[in-house]
């Protein structure tokens, strides 16, 4: 491998750019919109964007997040975006390296990973919804990462998978059994399925400590800031789930 630091920054480079699309992703996948074929339009004067309007980060700062047709204010969620998917890819590469199977799999795994992650949870915080089109590779690529740096058929990642569908389809049966409604969505089964392809059957008990957790510190932080939080309240449990997925696969699984 060579320096971290060129590591690094050439994943944070590569996330920029992922970012973008991400952000992309983001914006159509919810309004059912064509994601790869469909070219980048403004949101106000709907003229096609040219390619110096989407360099990662840089446009958005030269035109000082307007639009470079119309000058409408462009939402600074693409610059988030494609700086989270930077961040990631360098934290991917910086994690790896203290490692003793550091190389350019384990490092591209791990940010292929958390990019996925990043985009599930942000649809799912913001429309309560993981999509079969994200969980599903989530669960291929986690099988062939894991199947590639195993070497061999990933055996633990295989009974992950398994066992995180069925444990949070029998965690969601038990409860519309017990209180008569939903208390999942109907993508938590497979957005479970798919961690336990990256983690294994020995992470997934401590990604769902860590998402009880993060769901938990939010809780606290709306009691204390607005003082009422109902049963009915939704929270996007997804997204829990994809933060503990993503500190169990590079902290493992805890206690170990
Ligand atoms: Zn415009």
């Amino acid at each position: 491998m060579p320096s971290t630091v060129f590591v690094a920054a050439v994943m944070a480079l590569l996330g920029l750019i992922v970012g973008s699309f991400l952000a992309a992703v983001s914006v159509r996948l919810p309004r059912d919109e064509d994601i790869v074929l469909a070219r980048s339009r403004c949101m106000s004067c709907e003229r096609q964007l040219a390619a110096r309007h989407m360099v990662p980060v840089i446009s958005w700062l030269v035109l000082r997040g307007r639009c470079g047709w119309c000058r409408a204010a462009i939402s600074p969620r693409y610059l988030l975006i494609e700086l989270a998917a930077g961040g990631l890819g360098a934290w991917a590469a910086l994690a790896m390296a203290a490692r003793s199977d550091a190389s350019w799999l384990t490092v591209g795994a791990t940010a292929v990973l958390g990019w996925q992650l990043l985009l599930i949870a942000l649809i799912d915080a913001e429309h309560f919804w993981l999509p079969d089109e994200l969980t599903w590779p989530l669960a291929g690529t986690g099988l062939i990462a894991t199947g590639l740096m195993a070497g061999g058929v990933p055996w633990d990642q295989v009974i992950g998978a398994v066992a995180g569908f069925g444990l949070l389809w029998l965690i969601a049966w038990g409860y519309k059994r017990a209180r008569g409604r939903e208390g999942l969505g109907g993508g938590d089964p497979f957005l479970m399925g798919a961690v336990g392809a990256w983690v294994g059957w020995m992470g997934l008990p401590s990604v769902m400590l860590w998402a009880c957790a993060v769901g938990f510190s939010l809780v606290l932080a709306r009691l204390i800031l607005r003082r009422r939080v109902s049963g009915a309240d939704r929270l996007p449990f997804g997204t829990f789930l994809a933060v503990g997925a993503w500190l169990v696969w590079l902290l493992g699984p805890l206690g170990l």
